[in-house]
């Protein structure tokens, strides 16, 4: 998929390849230009289209499904709130969210509300669909950004003017560009070897012989940064058996720490869909998800990527053992749990959450060598959650601007 062939756009300015059409890298291409600046901007993603861990499972056949399989909603708890969410909100790109949350504890005793830090703050979700976060900061950056969906970006190399070649598996080259943007830390973490098989994470050896300190610094601080996964059940409701499920106290149930031992899950989303039928995402615990380590589910983007190949008989163990745990979970409220023509589908997170202090802020720009770091994976308010990835973006997109210099915005730029 382009979006928006990169006319309009000042073809003398210094071009930008961003590698992440999530949050943290829609975020940064609409902040420049909301900045004034005019350069070409391409973004590359190897999912079927924008919103990355805060995307939305969609069917082909049926315009109606929608299932939020990532982040069922947006947070911000820091202040002053990220710059782009007032005209994301302005635009109808993302409402207020008030449904009811509550939290289980391991006795199964439902609690209101509760502590879970990703829902503390001020609350909202995409509307239509978290995806349409990531498409509103796409449409907020207007005309001359180019994303091209569904292809990954396998490996880096500098060009002899200081810039950034994006290639693909067979080396043949996607991009040329003045300067890059990583979004995700694939190319830098050593995940990259378990998940895909290569041999080394393309950015690592580029970081030793560029001899720029900053980025050396920068990529050994990526790869030492942990993550937690997650797996989430997917399953569609029809509206005869949707009725019970619309009725319950919660739209979001959390799981304290004791209840996800018990159950095996984090979280229950519940999302009602406009003709009736009802869609629930039930996200693993992350010890369930470590334990299953090596089970992609096999509708997902990531099994499409070369290298992978996922286990239809494994798929259907985890269904089974998922699917069970939110049959023991529901028990109070709706039982049996019939899950015959809700067409259960499983999803993997590899890298659902950053965990430990994830990289300084000092370290996002390496002005050397041209290239910068956004995501949830930048340390400060937010962090590991989507309102990190939209200030990682914003933060970003100004330093970068300043490392530019003026030329590359001319005097009379777009206010944000
Ligand atoms: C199950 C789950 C529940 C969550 N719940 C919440 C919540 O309630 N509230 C909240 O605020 N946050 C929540 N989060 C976290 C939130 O989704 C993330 O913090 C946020 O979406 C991260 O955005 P990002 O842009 O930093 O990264 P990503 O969304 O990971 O975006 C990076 C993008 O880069 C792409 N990419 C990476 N490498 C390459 C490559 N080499 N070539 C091409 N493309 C590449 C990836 O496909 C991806 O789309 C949740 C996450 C998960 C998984």
């Amino acid at each position: 998929m382009a979006l928006s062939p990169g006319h309009g756009c000042d073809p003398a300015a210094p071009s930008l390849a961003v590698i992440g059409a999530g949050v943290a890298g829609c975020a940064l291409a609409a902040r420049m230009r909301r900045l004034g600046w005019q350069g070409p901007i391409s973004l590359w993603e190897s999912g079927r289209g924008p919103g990355g861990r805060a995307s939305t499972r969609r069917s082909r056949h049926d315009d109606l499904v929608r299932l939020d399989h990532g982040a069922p909603l947006l947070s911000i708890s820091g202040s002053p709130q990220p710059t782009l969410l007032a005209p994301l909100l302005d635009g109808g790109w993302v409402e207020p969210w008030s449904g009811a949350l509550a939290q289980l504890d391991g006795e199964g005793r439902l609690i209101a509300g509760g502590t879970d830090p990703l829902t503390q703050g001020d609350l909202y979700r995409g509307r239509g669909g978290m995806d349409q976060l990531c498409r509103g900061l796409l449409e907020l950056g207007g005309t001359g950004l180019e994303l091209h969906s569904q292809c990954l970006v396998c490996d880096l190399a500098p060009t002899a003017h200081g810039g950034w070649e994006l290639l693909d598996q067979q080396q043949q080259r996607l991009d040329v560009a003045d300067w890059l943007v990583l979004s995700g830390t694939l190319l830098v973490h050593p995940r990259c070897q378990t998940l895909l098989g290569w041999p080394e994470p393309p950015l690592q050896p580029l970081a030793r012989t560029l001899r720029d300190p900053q980025l050396e610094r920068a990529a050994a601080a990526i790869a030492a940064i942990d993550s937690s996964p997650r797996c989430a059940l997917l399953v569609l409701i029809q509206a005869s058996a949707a009725e019970a499920w619309r009725r319950l106290p919660f739209r979001l149930l959390s799981f304290e720490a004791a209840a996800e031992r018990r159950w095996g899950l984090s979280r229950l989303s519940i999302q009602p869909l406009e003709d009736g039928r009802c869609a629930v995402v039930a996200h693993s615990s992350a010890a369930v998800a470590r334990l299953h380590a090596d089970v992609i589910g096999s509708r997902s983007s990531v099994a499409q990527l070369p290298g992978v190949s996922p286990s239809p008989q494994r798929e259907q163990t985890l269904i089974d053992t998922l699917a069970s745990a939110l049959s023991a979970v529901m028990e109070p409220w709706i039982a049996p749990l019939v899950l015959e023509g809700a067409d259960p589908q499983l999803m993997r997170w590899g890298a659902a959450f950053p965990e430990g202090f994830g990289l300084a802020s000092e370290l996002m720009l390496c002005p050397q060598s041209r290239i910068g770091f956004c995501g949830d994976f930048i340390s400060g308010p937010g962090f590991g959650r989507i309102e990190g990835a939209l200030r990682s973006g914003e933060e970003l997109a100004e330093q970068l601007l300043a490392a530019m210099g003026p030329a590359s915005v001319p005097a009379q730029g777009q206010p944000a």
